[in-house]
């Protein structure tokens, strides 16, 4: 079946402030700073702009060097023979022993929490709330896999109604690649290869070309934490890297976090060669997430869950808000709010402790939203000015006359919003499906029977009601979608680690 997970928020509170406070780190489990300390944020600030790795970035862009590291395609071959050469040692080694080396890893991410933020924040544009809800979700996958690794890789007693003894038992399945994106260049790099490390495999992991940086970090450290070099190798590079490391014969299983068009590319490239094993894909792709805003909504919370979805993070999130779905009766209030709440948002320097929308991640990304945007242009329904140079895309909202115009996922703070009928909540709902993608929905709406309704009939991985539809916690709300969203099993949740793993089952007479 596929997983569904449904996060009910705060409809009862009677009132949220305004002003809105994007300003806000990501929910998790891990301790983090208290940013609304004000000496603990300025200092933070301080810490980030002084880091030596501010300047050695700031040059290697006007330099206009591109990745320094990247591997050839040769390389590749070489990495993943390493790889290859450590499983058979770093499978045998005992899953307590792997699980204490993801234990320390996360107490060295916390250690290093200062340095890894800058690293966030220079390299992929992050604001400082937004680098250590990185670094919290990093530490919560390693501490989180290692606890339920523990619980699920131990050898499972079954039944023997005929006399024997049935006993299964999980092992590594070998060298695994893990392909991560650029939004999320630590947690989500982190947490597919830790997942797939503590479940017995090695590792070759290729970060998104955008950010090698703090994916060398991250590896530096889970070496210190205990990895032996080889167990955990880093293939940087763009896509040529990737489609030759995915093509290699001895990967034993794909980890993918990025686009539809990719995983799709990386499905074929595993079936190509008719002499290689069938292995698993774990890919989690785009959405085009919508929240549906009925009439018993209240309007400041309305305002505050979609501006936070659609524009946090530059709307550089797989989760983020692109539909908004108003019903007709209060669209023109609904609009007010939000008209209102946007001329809130300061965009400008990541590391500036006032910013809540940073860039976007690259120039290709800026050109493309920007084309997009002023293409739009007749059909703007509220824009903000960003006073300031750089790759800003204004956030924007774009009025569609009917659901169904948008077609395909626009990865920046671009919101389309249309409306709906009262009575229709089901209808639209299927409208919505009908796009085929599945990863997160939004409800806001004080009815319970139609949080019932979106329950039943929403295909998507993640359903918020009456909150945010971004920050999935780690082991509470498992992340992930079905559909052109991706394969599951879901990330952060139960059933993630057993994809990782052989299941092997021995049935001795007695
Ligand atoms: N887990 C993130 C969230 O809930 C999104 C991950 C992604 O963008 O791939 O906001």
């Amino acid at each position: 079946p596929v997983e569904k997970i449904v996060a009910v928020g705060g409809a009862r509170h009677p009132s949220i402030p305004l002003p809105i406070d994007l300003f806000r780190p990501e929910r998790a489990n891990s301790e983090g700073l208290d940013l609304y300390d004000r000496a603990v944020l300025d200092k933070t600030a301080a810490d980030i702009r002084n880091h030596p790795f501010a300047s050695s970035e700031a040059e290697r862009r006007t330099a206009g060097k591109g990745v320094s590291t990247s591997l050839d395609t040769d390389g590749v071959g070489k990495v993943v023979g390493r790889a290859h050469t450590a499983f058979p040692a770093w499978s045998q080694t005992p899953v307590e022993a792997r699980a204490a080396c993801l234990e320390r890893l996360a107490d060295l991410l916390e250690e290093n929490r200062t340095e890894l933020m800058a690293i966030c924040v220079h390299e992929a544009f992050k604001t400082i709330p937004d680098a250590l809800g990185e670094v919290r979700e990093a530490v919560d996958f390693c501490r989180y896999y290692a606890a339920q690794a523990r619980l699920k890789f131990v050898p499972l007693e079954l039944p023997g109604p005929t006399g024997e003894r049935n006993v299964l038992r999980y092992g590594g399945r070998g060298v695994w690649a893990t392909v991560a994106p650029w939004n999320f260049p630590l947690a989500i790099f982190l947490g597919q290869t830790v997942a797939a490390l503590v479940a017995g495999n090695t590792v070759v992991a290729k970060p998104a070309p955008q950010t090698p940086r703090i994916a060398a970090a991250a590896v530096r450290l889970a070496h210190r934490a205990g990895v032996p070099e080889d167990a955990l190798i880093l293939a940087p590079g763009g896509p040529e890297v990737g489609a030759a490391l995915v093509a290699d014969p001895r990967i034993a299983g794909v980890a993918f976090t990025g686009s539809t068009a990719t995983a799709r590319r990386i499905a074929r490239s595993l079936l190509e060669d008719d002499a290689r094993p069938i292995v698993p894909l774990i890919a989690e792709t785009g959405g085009i997430n919508a929240m549906i805003v009925d009439s018993t909504a209240l309007p400041e919370q309305v305002a505050a869950a979609v501006v936070a979805s659609a524009f946090q993070s530059a709307g550089q999130r797989c989760s983020a808000l692109r539909l908004l779905l108003i019903q007709e009766d209060v669209a023109e209030r609904t609009m007010e709010m939000l008209d209102g709440a946007m001329d809130l948002l300061n965009v400008g320097d990541p590391g500036n402790p006032e910013t809540d929308i940073g860039p976007v991640i690259d120039q290709a990304a800026y050109d493309r939203l920007m084309t997009y945007r002023e293409s739009m242009k007749p059909r703007w329904i509220k824009t903000i000015d960003v006073p300031v140079d750089g790759l800003f895309v204004p956030p924007t909202m774009i009025r569609l006359e009917s659901i169904d115009d948008l077609t395909q996922e626009w990865f920046g703070p671009v919101l389309h919003v249309a409306t709906w009928k009262a009575g229709e909540l089901a209808e639209t709902i299927e409208r919505v499906n009908a796009k085929g993608y599945g990863l997160t929905m939004g409800l806001q709406s004080r009815i319970a029977r139609s949080a019932e309704i979106m329950e039943a009939l929403g295909e998507a991985g993640n359903i918020y009601v009456n909150r945010t539809m971004i920050g999935a916690v780690v082991g509470s709300q498992p992340f992930g979608g079905e559909g052109l969203s991706g394969t599951g099993p879901k990330a952060g949740g139960p059933n993630y680690l057993p994809r990782f793993a052989a299941e092997r089952v021995t049935s001795t007479d007695t």
